[in-house]
């Protein structure tokens, strides 16, 4: 088995991610996430507001909806430019991404009389044709053009279009931000390696907007900054690196882009990219809603068109490299131990709480108040099911990085035991110091 195999199994098994409508079959590209997935989640999105949001002094959130009218993604330019190649198997119908069918990612590909074979049955491909990503709907009881509505595909455009809300009711100068976090979905054409490319995904996302003279000088802070943030979270520098894009990669919108690249089991690929969008976006929507979404300078007495530099990941992409990054596997007392190392600010649980046994109910109720003390503080566990030794396997394997047992000295002297996930080792600590003690052993991983 491989390490992904292995975590796609601990995922399913312990509550992380279950494929989405799994009792009807499920359906390609879309994933649903159980308590642990959710709490992980939701830290990943904390870290990443504390050190995109929280730490800049101009930066501000919104949430626009997920649906929008066809205007909205004429203007973006998606409807004309969202694209990818395809090419379908005349025999067994399978499709593919011609730019990933050329670059192996699905096998070797052999040719016959200059043309490709399919990489699964070498049967004939047809031409390539352009496909687009954006899930289309109709908004009300009319199918006509008017109702015509999509998903969106990224939360950018929803930046965009509210850039003069934000812009008035905060009362923001340039320099400034606008970040969202929130779904987006592309019909990918071929979702694949787990929750790297899926159809309905999350995004995190800034739209930073400057002076056009001090964009590429906010690019590269952006670019460094967002690289950081992954060795802060403890990613091991051979794991991450960065990719500055060739001009024939760039998208229509862009005038610069750096991909930030984690070393996935099958090689490095995009994790986050950083884009310089220039001000397309905002002089696009101008164009095709007759607004006016500008800045005024009021030293320079013009109206300017910020230019937009935008950090973009998406968060189940980056609790995937979470998972591989952390995921670990040792020896305990002759048995191979299932370990997450995640640091405490992502571990979904911070604390477990086990009473020694469970038939003794003066422990049973001592491991209840304990529990009941700790989680008002932590997001914390409590388990009274199997030895103890289980216990502590379980909790490793979710990553929890601490756990305290009540005991029969905890009835004698008030002392309970709290065990160190990473080296096994435990120690006596009083009830009474438990939240302090906790809350210091947390900021000592950092
Ligand atoms: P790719 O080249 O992998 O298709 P992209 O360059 O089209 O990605 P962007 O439009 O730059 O991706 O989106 C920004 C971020 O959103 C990506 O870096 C990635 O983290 C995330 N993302 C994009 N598409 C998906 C997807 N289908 N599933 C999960 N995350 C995604």
């Amino acid at each position: 088995m491989t390490t992904l195999e292995r975590i796609i199994q601990i995922c399913k098994q312990r509550g992380f991610i279950f494929n989405s409508a799994e009792i009807y079959g499920g359906l390609k590209g879309f994933y649903d996430f159980g308590h642990l997935g959710v709490l992980l989640k939701n830290n990943i999105k904390n870290l990443w507001l504390k050190d995109v949001v929280f730490s800049g002094e101009n930066i501000f959130l919104v949430e626009s909806a997920l649906i929008g009218p066809r205007k909205i993604y004429e203007a973006s330019g998606h409807l004309e430019n969202f694209y990818d190649l395809l090419v379908e198997c005349k025999n067994c119908h399978n499709r593919f991404r011609a730019d990933h069918l050329l670059k192996g990612e699905y096998g070797e590909v052999k040719i016959k009389d200059n043309r490709a074979l399919c990489p699964l049955c070498e049967g004939e491909l047809t031409e390539q044709r352009t496909f687009n990503l954006m899930f289309k709907t109709n908004v009300g009881p009319v199918e006509e053009l008017s109702s015509e509505a999509y998903l969106r595909p990224e939360t950018a455009q929803g930046i965009f279009y509210n850039f003069k809300n934000v812009l008035t009711t905060m009362r923001a100068k340039l320099p400034f931000g606008i970040a969202q976090i929130g779904k987006s979905f592309r019909n990918e054409i071929t979702p694949r390696n787990f929750i790297f490319r899926m159809r309905e995904f999350e995004q995190m996302e800034l739209e930073f907007f400057t002076y056009p003279e001090e964009a590429n000088k906010w690019f590269d802070y952006w670019a460094e900054k967002r690289f950081n943030f992954y060795l802060k979270l403890g990613f091991k520098d051979k794991n991450i690196r960065q990719r500055v894009y060739s001009k024939e990669e760039l998208a229509h919108y862009s005038s610069a882009t750096i991909d930030i690249e984690y070393n996935f089991p099958w090689g490095f690929d995009e994790l986050e990219g950083i884009a310089n969008r220039t001000d397309y976006d905002l002089k696009s929507h101008n164009k095709f809603s007759e607004s006016e979404l500008f800045y005024f300078d009021e030293k320079r007495k013009e109206k300017i068109i910020p230019y937009v530099i935008e950090p973009s990941v998406g968060i189940e992409r980056l609790l995937l490299a979470v998972l591989l990054e952390f995921y670990d596997e040792d020896k305990i007392e002759g048995e191979t131990r299932k370990i997450f190392r995640f640091p405490p600010s992502l571990a979904p649980f911070k604390v477990a709480v086990f009473p020694l046994l469970n038939n003794r109910p003066e422990l049973v109720s001592k491991a209840r108040k304990v529990y009941s003390l700790v989680k008002k503080n932590f997001q914390a566990f409590y388990d009274e099911n199997g030895s103890i030794g289980r216990r502590y396997r379980r909790q490793d394997e979710i990553g929890t990085p601490f756990c305290l047992t009540i005991d029969f000295q905890t009835l004698e002297d008030e002392t309970i035991t709290i065990r160190n996930r990473d080296t096994t080792k435990q120690e006596r600590i009083k009830i009474t110091n438990i939240n302090s003690r906790i809350r210091k052993l947390i900021n000592k991983f950092r």
